[in-house]
Order: C-alpha cells, then structure tokens, then sequence
C-alpha cells in the first residue's frame, strides 16, 4: 500500500461476493476494508415477523432501514439484500451447483476450462457456507413430494441442499453448540428448530449468514467492516488506475450523514448485480471511468423466475414451518420448482398475490366470477391474515436463456438524477408448466392458485435473481471483465458479485457467486507477491 492511499483494497458490499473478497485478501495480508449501505443485524435486532416494515424493508428515503428490497423496473420486479451480509440475511439458504452446461453458454463459454477450474471453488464455497442437505421436511415439502410422485415425477423431487446449522445426530432442535465449521474459529451456534423465519432473518443462529462464516473470520483477521456505508462515487486517481482509487462515501442516514473520501490501490466491486451496475455505469456516465466496455448493463438476466403459490383458506396444517425453502422438484429439463415459505404471522408478501389465470382478461373475470360466487373463498384466499401459515409458494425457475439491458436514464417521475432502467424485449411472464404444477397441486389439497399482482396485472415477473451486467469477454469488445473478474482497462479493479455472472444459471445463484469470488479471489497476489500499486 502507498502512503497515499488509506487501504489497500476497498471492497463494495458485504454479500456472497463482497464477504469471500474480504476473508481472501485479509487472508492475504491486504489491508482491506468493507464499505456496506446497510446495517448490522443480530438476533435482537431482527424483526419478528415483516410486518414491522422499518425493520424488514429498505427504503432509506422513507426512513426503512430493514434489509430486504424490492426495486420496479419496466421488465422485471427485483428483490434483494441490503445488509452487513448482503442477501445472505433475507436470502432462502439454498445453495445448488447449476448443471455444467451452463459453462457452455452465455459470454463466459471458453474462456477458461471451467470444468477443470470450478470444482474446487465450488468445494470450498460449500465447506465455507456449511451446505448440507435440508433435514427438515416440512407439511409444504410433502405436499409437493406427494404431488410430483402422483405426477411421475417422484424421483425429480428432493430436498434441497442449503446452508443451515442443523445439529448433530439426535440432537433436539435449537441446541446450542460451539462454532461447528472452523475449528472452533468460528462463532458458536444453535440448531435450527424448523420456524420457517429464514427470509426474515434468522432468530435462532442456525442459518450460515456471511456475518456468521466468511465476514466473520475477515474481521478476525484484520478486515474493517463499515456498515451504513454508501459508496456514492468511484474515481481512479491517474487514467487507468494505476496509482490507485478514490472512492466518496456517506455513512449514515438523513441529515445526519457524512460524506468522506477514502483513497485505496485496488477496489473490488459487490454491491450486487444491481449496485455495481449503478456505480459503474454513472462513474462511465460522469467520464470518471471512460474506457469502461460498452458491454456494461448489457445481458442482465433474471433466471427466467416466476413466482406463483397455492393457498389452503382455513388450512389446519402450518404450512409455514421447515426451512425456507425445504424442497424442489425438476419438472423438466429447464424447469425446476421449489417449495417455499415465510414463518406464520408474516404476511406482508399475501398483499401483493392475486389469483392465478391465464392473462389479464382472464384475470379479471376469475376475480369477478369467484367475488360473486364463492365470496367466502374470495375473502380468505386474498386476505393477508394467515397467508404465511396457509400457503405453500412456489419459486420457479428456468435454464432457458433471455436477458435485458440496463441503463441509466432521467425518468419524468423523478428528473433529479439519473436512474437505472430496464430495455429490450419482454421477459416472459408465465412458465406453463409451472403453473399447471400449483393447479394440480391446488386442485389434490384442496386449495387455490396464486399468482404475484405485477405479474399478472403488468406482465412483470418478479425475481430475487437478478444476475449479469458487467458479464466477461475475452476483451471489452466482448465483456467488461476477463475471466478472473479484472475490468477491462483499469488496474486493479475487480468485479466480485452477480454482476459477473456470464450465463442463466436456472438454479439459484449465490452458491456460484461465492465460488466464482473464491476464483477472482484466487487469481489476486498475496501482498508479500504485489509490486507496490503506486511509488511510494
Ligand atoms: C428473499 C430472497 C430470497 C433469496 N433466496 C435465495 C436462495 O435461497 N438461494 C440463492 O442462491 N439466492 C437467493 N437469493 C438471491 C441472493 O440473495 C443473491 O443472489 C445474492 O445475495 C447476490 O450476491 P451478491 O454478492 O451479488 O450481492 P448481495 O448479496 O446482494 O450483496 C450486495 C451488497 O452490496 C451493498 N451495496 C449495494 N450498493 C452499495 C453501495 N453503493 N455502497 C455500499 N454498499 C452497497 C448492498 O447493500 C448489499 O448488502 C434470494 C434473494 C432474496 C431477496
Ligand atoms: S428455519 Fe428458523 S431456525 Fe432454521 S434457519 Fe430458518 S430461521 Fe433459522
């Protein structure tokens, strides 16, 4: 590190990408620093269920400092995670390796051999973030496993592999034990006792958040962590960044924050697909970093996700205990469902569902038609008390390839200041198949079909996958980083997160983002190795 800078690296974000790149560089002898907008939670700061929207949602303009987000886009409807550990505190714990041909398409096709290379990042994301296999099967995870047995799908079903404490052998859930993964490095934990809770954090200590795993021996190994950080601007401090970065930030909230500039040899981008787009794009947009590849924002991919559910009005089952997402089943080649669930008592989701139909008009004449028929129905399938304990969603997901473009633009609802916005064609809204999947399974339990208001109102599928952006290419002709996550153009900055993603995974993402950062990772020079940056 230079005298003049006051890090050596400064890493963006605190999730799946921004948490390996602080244990590795820390581990590396780096002097590193994590700059994260949202806050540090723990179990007593959690909310108990996502009515106390304060502490669920993010909106810091509305004063919502929670740590789960939904941002609307013209294509697609984004959730994701703001916090110290970025999606890890909301996410659903599933960590599934993709098949291996999603290696063969997308930007990233040969440009390394990745079936020699990722295995043994692969294994040691799963050994990190304790992936095993879901022990608690829960009433939504047999009715799923009873409807694909009916369906011949019986060998299609499995539980799914995730990231949670669960205990030893016999153990009674909830069982406190010293830190079970890392010799004892680690901090002690408690097995899960199956509450559902995981997607609204969890109370127990049993789901692997990064604060519990790769944040947490970071900062044992000298790492900073600055939570309620923002990173408003990334500026290179000679053409290509050669001599280093400097990176503007405001700590704090409202009135009461303030901005500081923080100066660094290299930066290491994971604030999300989503937040290392924006930065980057407005640092190309205001010429702080004009070679960027045209490539950025371009091939931003959604998983091709649908999120639909059954719910069973009066059900005497609780459909909402097991893990978050305790199960899933591959319907086809392309399209896997999974079995997903909010702890009881947190229905704030049931008011965005509406019953499912095959398009608009169709919609509103099954509102109408069950309205004057069935009220009773009508009123307990839509209402959102209970919809947690009575419903089983169902998180559909496909291999099939279809991007979007994001760009930044001045919108006429908010003139101030430039925004991200969504391009290109149409993102299908429905998976046929999946769809007829939740009326099958309605129709053998006694339930109705649900469906998401901006899907089917808007034609906006909803997504908590939102991958791609700054995708690699073997030069920025073709990509905005190489395959070792390197920017084209600048020094020392890399990209870390799920920008990077080059191709549609179908499964979900964060296992791949944590071993395509253990792979940059692996790529940076221990600092013992590292010409200095800049003369000092
Ligand atoms: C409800 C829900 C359930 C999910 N379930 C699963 C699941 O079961 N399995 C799975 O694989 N994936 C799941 N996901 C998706 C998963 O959370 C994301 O794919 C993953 O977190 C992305 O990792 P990342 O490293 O790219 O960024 P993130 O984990 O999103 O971390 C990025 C961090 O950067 C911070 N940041 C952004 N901009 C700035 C800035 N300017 N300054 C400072 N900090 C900034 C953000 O606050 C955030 O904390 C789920 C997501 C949601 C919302
Ligand atoms: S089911 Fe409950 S105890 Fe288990 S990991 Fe999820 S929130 Fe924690």
């Amino acid at each position: 590190m230079s005298t003049r800078h006051d890090y050596d690296y400064l890493v963006i974000g605190s999730g799946f990408g921004g948490s390996v790149a602080a244990l590795r560089l820390a581990e590396k002898g780096h002097r590193v620093a994590v700059l994260e907008q949202g806050r540090h939670w723990t179990p007593d700061t959690l909310p108990r269920t996502n009515w106390q929207l304060a502490r669920w949602l993010w909106k810091p303009l509305l004063g919502l400092r929670g740590f789960f987000s939904l941002r609307f886009f013209r294509h697609v409807v984004v959730l994701h995670g703001n916090a110290v550990g970025g999606g890890s505190i909301t996410y659903a714990n599933t960590l599934l390796v993709p098949p291996r041909e999603v290696w063969r398409q997308g930007q990233w096709a040969g440009l390394l051999n990745w079936d020699a290379v990722m295995p043994a990042h692969y294994a040691t994301a799963m050994r990190m973030l304790g992936v095993t296999r879901n022990r608690r099967e829960g009433p939504a995870d047999g009715r799923l496993r009873i409807a694909s047995e009916e369906m011949g799908l019986g060998d299609a079903y499995r539980l799914t592999d995730v990231g949670v404490y669960f205990g030893g052998d016999g153990e009674a859930p909830g069982t406190p034990h010293p830190d079970p993964y890392f010799d004892g490095d680690g901090p002690p934990r408690a097995s899960c006792i199956g509450c559902g809770g995981c997607m609204v954090g969890c109370l127990h200590g049993a789901k692997n958040t990064l604060d519990l795993n790769y944040l947490y021996l970071a900062r044992k190994r000298g790492a900073e962590l600055h939570a309620e950080t923002r990173v408003t601007r990334i500026r290179p401090l000679d053409a290509d960044g050669n001599a280093g970065y400097e990176v503007a930030v405001r700590q704090g909230f409202g009135l009461r924050a303030r901005r500081k500039r923080l100066r660094c040899a290299g930066i290491v981008m994971a604030a999300s697909s989503l937040g290392t787009q924006d930065l980057l794009l407005r640092a190309k947009d205001r010429g702080d970093l004009p070679a960027l590849s045209a490539h950025l924002g371009r091939r931003v991919r959604t998983n091709a996700e649908s999120l639909i559910g059954v719910r069973f009005p009066g059900s005497d089952v609780d459909l909402s205990t097991g893990i978050a997402i305790g199960s899933g089943v591959q319907l086809d080649a392309h399209t896997h469902v999974e079995a997903t669930r909010y702890p009881a008592g947190s229905d704030a989701m049931g008011l965005i569902s509406t019953l499912m139909a095959r398009g608009k008009s169709d919609w509103l004449l099954t509102m109408i038609g069950t309205a004057l028929r069935h009220p009773r129905t009508f009123w307990r399938t839509l209402r959102p008390a209970g919809w947690a304990r009575e419903s089983m969603i169902l998180l559909c997901m496909q291999t099939i390839d279809g991007h979007l473009d994001m760009r930044l633009e001045r919108r006429w609802f908010w003139p101030f200041r430039k925004q991200l916005a969504s391009h290109g064609p149409r993102i299908p809204t429905s998976i046929p198949q999946a769809n007829a999947f939740a009326m099958r399974l309605a129709e053998r339990f006694g339930g109705t079909a649900l469906t998401s208001l901006p899907e089917m109102l808007f034609g906006i599928p909803m997504t908590a996958h939102c991958m791609g952006g700054a995708g690699m290419g073997a030069t920025a002709d073709s990509g905005v980083c190489d395959a070792w996550g390197r920017v084209h153009g600048y020094r020392n900055l890399l990209v870390c997160d799920g920008s990077l993603l080059s191709s549609n995974l179908g499964v979900n993402p964060s296992l791949t983002i944590t071993a395509l950062a253990e792979h940059v990772m692996s790529g940076v020079a221990p600092l013992a190795a590292t010409e200095p940056a800049v003369a000092r």
